[in-house]
């Protein structure tokens, strides 16, 4: 659905690097690079942007 705003683990705020994270992955750039430049140095944290799937616009009309 949509972007947890927190990190499950650590409780860092995550939601806010979604969108440019998106943008850039979707530009072609390297994750790890971004994540490098976004400041998430935490696994646990890397892992929210990079096993999100967003579903909400699929899943929204149905409801
Ligand atoms: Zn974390």
């Amino acid at each position: 659905m949509m972007v947890p705003v927190r990190c499950f683990t650590c409780g860092e705020v995550v939601g806010e690097h979604w969108e440019e994270y998106s943008t850039r992955t979707a530009e072609g750039e390297d994750a790890a690079a971004v994540l490098d430049d976004l400041g998430l140095k935490r696994h646990c944290c890397r892992r929210m942007l990079i096993s999100h799937k967003d579903l909400v616009d699929i899943v929204a009309p149905y409801q």
